[in-house]
């Protein structure tokens, strides 16, 4: 009360000073503290000694310390506000990482205390860290919570679980098109999967500002903390500004282009429309059977939108950039920051993300986990708008930790595009048949009025004389081309679906 007093009587300004630092002063004492904290539960957890539910106190500890450093608000500017709120940064990255390892130890803990884990799905919730502010700072080294290197390594014993993210596969009553495969098939519901929630919404975020694509306008060595070589190759190789796929090339797959316009697209194009409650999902996972349009979708999404996107093969992470891996995907995220809105599309996401096996390469360990905690900084309620999109046929093989994605499932059906065409093929005939079936079908029948011809008939007839496309051609065709997805397969898909699909739609 005396010192309240007393600062009472001080000049205005000298008061205004004395309070912004303390309030410098609180978000260090909170590092220093959760230094301590996760300093003693990092020294249990990673050498195989002492009691490991000690360990996860400790964490706790740490957590709650971060957090309240992290909520303490800050506004002002200037130098020390900076470096408070930069600390602050770190720490949110410290947190995330905190939490991770905490939560693995967690189910290390509980898999050894109960044998069956696959009965459990209780422990699969991850945490998204319930951050005030969060930066999208690229963690330094030498940060003293993340020890020498950039990511913490991850407890040997990952537990292989089967997550379980949502649940209650829902036919759409609106889905009349023709069944593929066998009886039981997922209906074309491709939700948006948003989780409604304010977590990681932009309503206090920076203004809106209408998207535009400032690729052009920027000076490629200036980003921050990335190095221009990294820089130059990511612009040059992985943005992609020249796709030529729009929505309505692709046939068919309503829901889940109604999902990519929620998710992706209008958010990016409006983002003033899509604060608080809609805030749009930082992440969405787009899979189905192989050849039924994710690659497309993908990239209509890129000629639709207004984003910078990013396009990258996972394999390529994985093989072209051995070693580099790691590093782009850091730079990839920061050039992403910078050029936003973004999205970073990964095709084949499952050779980049695929659940963490025991005696799994060192690297793409490290990459994975990279990419992860890339991830999370994008998801937990920063106010970057950068949108992580993946696409996969082989959800079943995903680390859990992906399965924090939005989902929206492309499903196999008869593609409007060939009865647009052709108006005679029954639809019967080309049951479980996927996109790109159906157009190697349709190119293979086209090629039937040539075939009935000589080659040197073909070198001089005119273009009209060339008879149309038939029936018959198609049924021809269709002893060659067969279906590439088994029902068996697909059966696959729709069992992935419902247990860990997002299904609100
Ligand atoms: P994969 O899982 O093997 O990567 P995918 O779902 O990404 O498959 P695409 O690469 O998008 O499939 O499709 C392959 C080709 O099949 C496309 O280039 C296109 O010619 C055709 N195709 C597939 N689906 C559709 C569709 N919905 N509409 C139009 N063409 C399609
Ligand atoms: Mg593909």
């Amino acid at each position: 009360l005396s010192g309240a007093m007393a600062a009472r009587d001080r000049d205005p300004q000298e008061l205004d000073r004395t309070e912004r630092d303390d309030v410098g002063d609180q978000v260090r004492q909170h590092h220093k503290q959760a230094f301590e904290y996760i300093s003693m539960a990092l020294r249990i957890d990673e050498d195989d000694k002492g009691h490991k539910e000690q360990a996860v106190q400790w964490y706790k500890r740490g957590i709650s310390e971060l957090e309240k450093g992290i909520a303490v608000e800050i506004t002002g500017q200037g130098e020390r506000f900076d470096r408070a709120k930069r600390l602050q940064a770190k720490m949110t990255t410290n947190l995330i990482m905190a939490k991770d390892r905490l939560e693995l130890l967690e189910k290390v803990l509980s898999n050894s205390a109960q044998r069956d884990i696959y009965t459990d799905n209780t422990h699969q919730s991850y945490p998204n860290g319930h951050l005030h502010s969060v930066s999208g700072a690229i963690p330094k080294k030498k940060d003293p919570l993340t020890h020498s290197s950039h990511s913490l390594p991850r407890p040997k014993h990952t537990p292989k679980t089967s997550p379980t993210v949502a649940h209650g596969h829902q036919r759409s009553p609106s889905y009349s098109g023709p069944s593929v495969g066998g009886a039981a098939r997922p209906a074309p519901h491709c939700t948006s999967n948003i989780k409604v929630s304010t977590f990681g919404s932009r309503q206090n975020g920076k203004p809106a500002t209408p998207a535009v694509n400032p690729l052009k306008k920027r000076d490629m060595k200036n980003f921050k903390n990335v190095d221009s070589k990294l820089a130059n190759l990511i612009l040059n190789e992985i943005v992609d500004s020249g796709s030529t796929v729009r929505f309505e090339d692709v046939a068919g797959q309503e829901l889940a282009k109604q999902a990519l316009q929620e998710i992706v697209i209008l958010p990016a194009l409006r983002p003033e429309l899509f604060t608080g409650l809609r805030a749009p999902a930082r992440g969405l996972l787009l899979f189905g059977p192989p050849g039924n349009g994710k690659t497309m979708l993908a990239k209509a999404v890129a000629t639709e939108s207004n984003a910078t996107f990013f396009n990258i093969s996972a394999a390529s992470l994985t093989s072209k950039y051995v070693g580099e891996g790691e590093k782009l995907v850091r730079a990839l995220f920061a050039v992403a920051r910078e050029l936003q809105p973004s999205i970073i599309f990964i095709d084949e996401i499952d050779s980049l993300l695929c659940e963490r096996r025991e005696g799994e390469h060192d690297a793409s360990r490290r990459l994975k986990t990279e990419f992860l905690i890339e991830f999370d900084g994008v998801q937990s309620g920063s106010e970057d708008r950068v949108l992580v999109m993946g696409a996969t046929n082989r959800p079943q093989e995903l680390d859990e930790a992906v399965l924090r994605l939005g989902k929206a499932p492309t499903v196999p059906c008869i593609f409007s595009f060939l009865s647009e065409i052709f108006c005679i093929i029954p639809f019967r005939m080309t049951e479980g048949y996927s996109g790109s079936d159906l157009t190697s079908l349709a190119k293979d029948a086209a090629l039937g009025p040539i075939r009935e011809l000589r080659p040197e008939q073909v070198k001089n007839m005119a273009a009209h004389e060339m008879r149309n496309i038939k029936f018959s051609d198609f049924v021809e065709s269709l002893k060659k081309i067969k279906r590439s997805v088994s029902p068996q397969t697909l059966d696959l898909y729709v069992r992935w679906n419902k247990e860990y699909g997002d299904t609100t739609a």
